[in-house]
C-alpha cells in the first residue's frame, strides 16, 4: 500500500516514513515528489483538521488510481498565548515560513514569563484519502513544557525550546528514537497504523 504525503517539509517526510517502517511493514510513504511535487495549498481553514483536509485533497487529485493521500497539520499550542501560534505555527513570524525566524520570535514573546506558566503541547492531524476519496482523521498531542532559550539542534521548527512532560532535556537534545516514540506526530501516526493493522494492509 502507497500513501503519498501532501507536505513539502522534509522533516514531516523523514518522520513519518521512519514510524511507518516501524509500525507498518506493508506500507510505504512516498514523497509528494513521486507525483511532481505537492501543490500550493492556501492554509487558511483556522483548524489542524480543515488543513490537513485540504492538503490531502489537493494531493489526492494527482495521485495514480491506487494512490492513497496522507497530510499532516501540526504546530504548537502555548499556554501563555491562549492557544497561539497553533495552526500558524509555520508562519508565525513571517509568510515566509522560516523555522529558525519563528524559533526565535518566539523566545522573544514569552519573555519574561515564569517557568509555572511555560506549558505548552504540539498538535498533529493527519488525514488520509483512500483511492475512493473517503476521509479518515487520526489525531495525536505532545505536552509539556517551553525553556527560555533553545538548546540543542535535533528535530526542528520549535524542538530546541520544547521539553515534552517526563523528560528534562528539550526535543532538540533528546535522541530521535525518543521523539519517535512519544511526539505527537508519533502518537497521530499510531493510530493510524492501529486502524490499517485491523484493515489488515
Ligand atoms: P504545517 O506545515 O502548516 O503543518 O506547519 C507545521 C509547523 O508547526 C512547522 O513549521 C513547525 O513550526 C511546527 N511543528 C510541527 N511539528 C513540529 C515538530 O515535530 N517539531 C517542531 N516544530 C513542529
Amino acid at each position: 500500500m502507497k500513501l503519498y504525503l501532501a507536505s513539502g517539509n522534509a522533516h514531516k517526510v523523514r518522520e513519518l516514513q521512519a514510524l511507518a517502517v516501524e509500525t507498518s511493514p506493508g506500507v510505504v510513504i512516498e514523497s509528494a515528489r513521486a507525483v511532481g511535487g505537492m501543490p500550493v495549498v492556501v492554509e487558511d481553514t483556522g483548524s489542524f483538521a480543515g488543513n490537513a483536509r485540504k492538503k490531502a485533497q489537493a494531493l489526492h487529485d494527482l495521485l495514480p488510481p491506487d494512490g492513497w493521500a496522507l497530510a499532516d497539520d501540526s504546530g504548537i499550542c502555548v499556554d501563555a498565548l491562549d492557544g497561539a501560534p497553533g495552526v500558524d505555527s509555520a508562519y508565525f513570524a513571517g509568510p515566509q515560513g522560516d523555522d529558525g525566524a519563528n524559533l526565535q520570535k518566539l523566545v522573544r514573546v514569552l519573555r519574561g514569563i515564569p517557568a509555572d506558566k511555560r506549558g505548552a503541547h504540539y498538535v498533529c492531524v493527519l488525514v488520509l484519502i483512500s483511492p475512493g476519496g473517503e476521509e479518515f482523521l487520526f489525531r495525536g498531542e505532545c505536552h509539556g513544557r517551553l525553556l527560555d532559550e533553545p538548546v540543542g539542534s535535533g528535530g526542528f521548527g520549535y524542538d530546541p525550546l520544547f521539553v515534552p512532560d517526563g523528560f528534562d532535556r528539550t526535543f532538540g537534545l533528546l535522541s530521535e528514537k525518543i521523539k519517535q516514540a512519544n511526539s505527537h506526530r508519533a502518537r497521530a501516526w499510531q493510530a493510524v497504523a492501529e486502524w490499517l493493522r485491523q484493515r489488515g494492509d
